[in-house]
């Protein structure tokens, strides 16, 4: 079969590689019906990720169908529909048991598919511990609305569940790119008094305000007077950071009002500066990502129920033949582009 395949710094390319099978006795082997194209990736084409394996299939976002399962897995059975995790966790070490399980301590414990084993940007994919990683996708809830639960949509229902939102909350938002954008549909799940989201590009501003209209959009230049000036207690109780540019950790400190929670979703290039002196006396609290990604049911039925919906985010489709093209496309951010569905040949 196809897959794209991660050669060394700087190249993917397709590549044929066997089909997977069933190693351990909680595998399970996954037809993929579509996968999605991450940032996460091109950190991988780009070196920016030690821990990815030369010679793996790249690709953490997809649903598929059950093509076979392991004698240990009970949770789905061959020919269900599931949204596959981008985190592979036990269940059961200390880590998992207090729903942390990013940290699971599992060998193939958080981040492994397409990036440390063969991932699902390519036709069949193995995956490990299938009664965690797959869930279920509900009767009526298609391929391209379930594309994302796995690892955005989680990122964003996790950033917001924990940034301990109220409905007298003020929340900023920091970034509207794809994970901004789920973010901001989870946050919404929490009827704060007001979402603001910042961004610099003028598209996905535009984006933002034609989709979610209650929304208030600002930009880098504009923001803390802007949030200061919507805020009841001189600036935003909440800021989730989910930009990582080079000012957005500094602007979302910045932005928080005293005792704020400043919840970090955000993967940074750089190492970033926490001036402690200048925000003494602020009293906030940091929370720092990455994805606990275990809500996947939740996530599904509130997409069951009508209350998300990411199928805005899919501006492109592309078939697996023209995936390379996908790339380059997501990568230059040609064409407006937000996210990009890839379908089998
Ligand atoms: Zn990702
Ligand atoms: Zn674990």
């Amino acid at each position: 079969m196809k897959a794209l395949t991660y050669i060394e710094n700087g190249r993917f390319e397709v590549t044929d590689k066997p089909m997977p099978v069933v190693i351990d006795p909680t595998d399970a082997v996954v037809r993929v019906t579509m996968s999605s194209i991450c940032t996460s990736d091109l950190h991988i084409k780009h070196g920016s990720v030690p821990r990815a394996v030369p010679g793996v299939t790249v690709g953490h976002e997809m649903v598929g169908v059950v093509e076979s399962v392991g004698s240990a897995v009970t949770s789905v059975k061959p020919g269900d529909r599931v949204a596959v995790n981008v985190e592979t966790f036990c269940g059961e070490c200390f880590f998992c048991r207090n729903g942390w399980v990013n940290n699971c301590t599992d060998p193939n414990g958080g981040w492994a598919l397409g990036c440390r084993i063969d991932g699902g940007q390519t036709e069949f994919v193995r995956v490990p511990q299938a009664d965690n990683e797959l869930t279920r996708i509900p009767d009526g809830v298609s391929d391209r609305q379930a594309l994302f639960v796995g690892d955005i949509l989680a990122t964003g229902y996790w950033a917001a569940k924990i940034s301990e939102i109220s409905q007298e909350d003020t929340v900023l938002i920091i970034g509207a790119g794809p994970t901004g954008l789920c973010t901001l549909q989870c946050v919404a799940l929490f009827n704060p008094k007001r979402i603001i989201v910042c961004e610099l590009d003028e598209v996905r501003r535009e984006f933002v305000k034609r989709h979610y209209p209650d929304v208030v959009v600002t930009n880098p230049d504009r923001c803390l007077a802007e949030v200061a000036g919507l805020s009841e207690h001189g600036s935003a109780d909440r800021v989730i950071e989910v930009a990582g540019a080079d000012d957005t950790f500094r602007l979302a400190w910045q932005a928080a009002r005293p005792n704020a929670i400043v919840t970090v979703v955000a993967l940074y290039d750089e190492p970033q500066i926490l001036p402690l002196p200048d925000m003494y006396g602020k009293n906030l609290t940091f929370k720092t990502g990455g994805v606990d990604g275990c809500d996947c049911e939740e996530i599904l039925q509130l997409i069951a129920d009508g209350r998300i919906d990411t199928t805005p985010l899919i501006t492109h489709t592309f078939p697996f033949s023209r995936i390379l093209e996908a790339y380059d496309l997501f990568e230059n951010r040609r064409d407006n582009v937000i996210k990009v569905a890839i379908l089998p040949d």
